[in-house]
């Protein structure tokens, strides 16, 4: 059987209406029993399927859904259940929330980000005592029950080496040899049920990996090619440019390899380099399976008439899996028309494939035309002319040395000041009291007054627990990005453009469609009524401009360091508005800095350039006496570690109490010598730290970094937090540094 001519790498699973999330918590919260959940998701497989046959793609995917993360369905295809969840004798079906959730006795398996996007897989757990053992049972179910509808699927999984690649707890290299014989067993039952092709996904493969990781792939996908019984072998890579890997897999009996041919142009250069591809299907992602943009299918043609005259046969395919974007347009009724004619979410992009598939058999004659050019609108004159008036002083601000005297001459704060790093949390009272704004059901002046009672009532709370800075508690936020871009031009939000971020949790990322300008002051207005209550400093509070990016869909037409030097233009206005309403202290939030870092090396600079460039110029316009905070929501620098630095802020607030304050020491060796707060209470768990614990970790930063420069603060924002925990967590915080200050 060939592979075809068009197919999906994969495809959303939450359904249009987000029914695996309200399935999934009902089961959870005990409403629903494991039967009901199920029918629910063969429900919802079943969907999928059929829009993709009546779509006429002619290759679909399965195994692409999932009860929270395809990361862990593959870990326990091949038996990776760590024995801290085995021995809880759950059922199979709990043994798995167990591990993406965790239960009271035992913590869930880590959550990491996937490769450059906002989707959350958990990270797989290796160790010595670890035996693989083949569990296809799901990818086998999945197949049967598309074949009873009649459709004939290609089960994807991951592919052994990213598998590895991705784990914890064990030298990878130790364990290719046992997991690629698990794989081949797999493979046999795959075969065995009548599957004739397969999906193996390594996507880790465009990121940097060493010659011998490089050969381990060569080796793997020697040994799967060489089994007797066995589907055939479509190796699908994405998020970028494969190098080495490319030839490598060139090099190995699979039938077919995907590459992303819109995050990774250079793989074209790399196949035509790579000579003969031995009767090869290459399948060619020309459509952005990471973005929402209408494809220009005449340059996505000509790309692929040049894989084409490279291989046997071609298929074109999405870049990635089509898991990364909303579900469908027709969905959005109130979208801009001249926006809405722009767009192509999952199902608008399987047809794209389509016509694609067919365009490149039968030629371009019924390609649509694309749309009309960009209505002036979109564009702002005078938000190019700031932009290209900016010069270097734009991004830089005075000495440090003096900017510190100024703001502690301004602020007076004692050594060791205490803080926090934004919201407080967002109680159901605040949730319902948006839902009714939105529905009209209370007025804007109603809302507002609610919103400035629950201000008073942090900043009552904060004086009372005697915190050093304070802050208004982020009441008024339903999200730290989507709050900034319904009050920004250029923002687009859908109603119903839901994208898994991990288990059920879902977003509605802003659409950057065109020129960024702001309509007026965004943050002001709530940030002066909490400073009016409180002649302690109360911090400003807003989004940095790489992180508004980073969790948006942003505009393809233009480089992103433009876009990003838009937003930052705007935010910097906004600074300018909140000195001037006398806040005295402002913090930029950049917690995704490091999540768009670039996967290859050689791309992380000109990235940090711009990006760093991106948040001095929306922090550089204030007074030497304003004091400019950042908050990064990570511990673990590595290339980025420089970075903090050169962002220039006043106080860097981090993660720190997991890594038990190692970030210091990184800190420390790069010469940073300005302000540092390293979380001291873990707020992703429940737990409320003891004031033991909250001194022992003061110790340990004190003697890393001295008193003057160091704030202390939790490791992240308390809005999923309860009052309980907050409040005992905040008086063992406050009460500890006043220990370790008078110490
Ligand atoms: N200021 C934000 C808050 O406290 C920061 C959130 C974040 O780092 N993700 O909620
Ligand atoms: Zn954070």
């Amino acid at each position: 059987m060939s592979f075809g001519q068009s197919t999906v790498l994969g495809y959303p699973r939450i359904g249009a209406n987000r029914e695996l999330k309200k399935a999934v918590e009902a089961y959870w919260s005990g409403t629903v029993d494991a039967a009901a959940l199920e029918a629910t998701a063969a429900g919802l497989r079943a969907e999928v399927w059929q829009t993709l046959r009546d779509a006429r793609l002619d290759a679909i995917p399965s195994n692409t859904f999932s009860y929270y993360d395809h990361v862990l369905d593959t870990a326990v295809a091949v038996g990776a259940i760590p024995e801290r969840f085995e021995r809880l004798g759950l059922s199979k079906l709990d043994t798995y929330f167990a591990m993406a959730r965790g239960v009271d006795a035992e913590p869930a398996l880590e959550l990491t980000k996937w490769f450059d996007t906002n989707y959350h897989y958990l990270v797989p757990e290796i160790d010595d005592e670890t035996i693989f053992a083949a569990d296809p049972a799901k990818p086998l179910r999945e197949y049967a029950e598309a074949r009873d509808l009649g459709i004939t699927t290609r089960p994807v999984l991951v592919g052994p080496a990213t598998f590895l690649l991705l784990a914890k707890g064990s030298a990878p290299f130790e364990r290719f040899g046992e997991l690629t014989d698990t794989y081949a067993e797999i493979l046999g039952r795959l075969a065995d049920a009548g599957v004739p092709w397969v999906q193996l996904d390594e996507p880790a493969y465009v990121a940097d990996r060493t010659p011998a990781e490089i050969d381990a792939l060569r080796a793997v996908y020697h040994r799967l090619g060489g089994l007797e019984n066995r589907p055939k072998i479509f190796v699908a890579t994405y998020f970028g440019e494969l190098g080495d890997a490319l030839p490598a897999l060139l090099d190995t009996p699979i039938e077919a390899l995907g590459l992303d041919l819109v995050a990774g142009p250079g793989n074209l250069a790399r196949l035509s380099a790579a000579g003969p591809l031995g009767g090869k299907t290459i399948v060619a992602g020309l459509v952005d399976g990471h973005n929402i943009w209408r494809t220009d299918l005449g340059a996505a043609v000509a790309t692929g008439a040049v894989v084409a005259g490279l291989a046997d046969h071609v298929a074109v395919s999405t870049s990635c899996s089509l898991l990364h974007v909303p579900v469908d347009l027709s969905a959005e009724k109130h979208l801009d028309p001249d926006l809405h004619a722009r767009l192509a979410f999952a199902r608008q992009k399987v047809d794209e494939v389509v016509l694609l598939g067919r365009a490149l058999r039968d030629g371009t004659a019924d390609l649509p035309s694309p749309p009309p050019a960009p209505p002036a609108s979109w564009r702002n004159a005078g938000v190019r002319d700031r932009l290209a008036a900016l010069t270097p002083a734009d991004r830089q601000r005075g000495p440090y040395a003096e900017r510190a005297a100024a703001q502690q001459a301004r602020l007076g704060l004692p050594d060791l000041p205490t803080t926090t790093i934004g919201s407080f949390p967002q109680t159901p009272s605040l949730r319902a009291a948006r839902a009714s704004l939105r529905a009209g059901r209370l007025s804007a002046d109603s809302y507002a007054d609610q919103m400035r009672a629950e201000i008073e009532h942090v900043i009552r709370l904060q004086e009372a627990l005697g915190l050093d800075v304070l802050v208004h508690g982020e009441p008024e936020r339903n999200d730290m990005v989507q709050y900034f871009g319904d009050q920004l031009d250029g923002f687009a939000t859908t109603e119903s453009g839901w994208v898994q971020s991990y288990g059920s949790r879902c977003v509605r990322p802003p659409i950057i469609f065109g020129d960024v300008a702001r309509r007026g002051a965004m943050t002001v207005e709530w940030s002066a009524f909490a400073q009016s209550l409180t002649p302690k400093p109360v911090k400003g509070m807003l989004t940095g401009p790489v992180t508004i990016l980073a969790w948006s869909f942003v505009r393809n037409d233009q480089p992103r360091a433009e876009t990003a030097d838009q937003v930052a233009l705007a935010l910097r206005d906004e600074t300018a508005d909140l000195e001037a309403a006398g806040v005295k202290v402002i913090q930029v939030d950049e917690p995704a800095l490091r999540e768009t870092l670039p996967l290859r090396k050689a791309d992380q600079k000109a990235y940090l350039d711009w990006a760093i460039g991106a948040f001095r110029l929306a922090t550089s316009g204030v007074a030497a006496d304003t004091q400019v905070h950042t908050h990064l929501c990570y511990s673990e620098f590595g290339e980025v570690i420089t970075a903090i630095d050169a962002l220039d802020a006043d106080v860097t607030s981090i993660e720190a109490s997991r890594s038990k304050m190692e970030v210091l020491a990184d800190l420390a060796a790069i010469g940073y010598s300005r302000g540092v707060g390293p979380g001291v209470w873990d707020i992703h768990s429940p737990r409320v730290p003891t004031h033991d614990e909250v001194v022992g970790a003061l110790r340990r930063a004190v003697a890393a970094v001295p008193a003057q420069r160091l704030w202390v603060n939790p490791d992240c924002g308390l809005k999923t937090r309860g009052y309980a925990e907050v409040e005992a967590s905040l008086r063992h915080l406050v009460a500890a540094a006043a220990e370790v200050r008078g110490s």
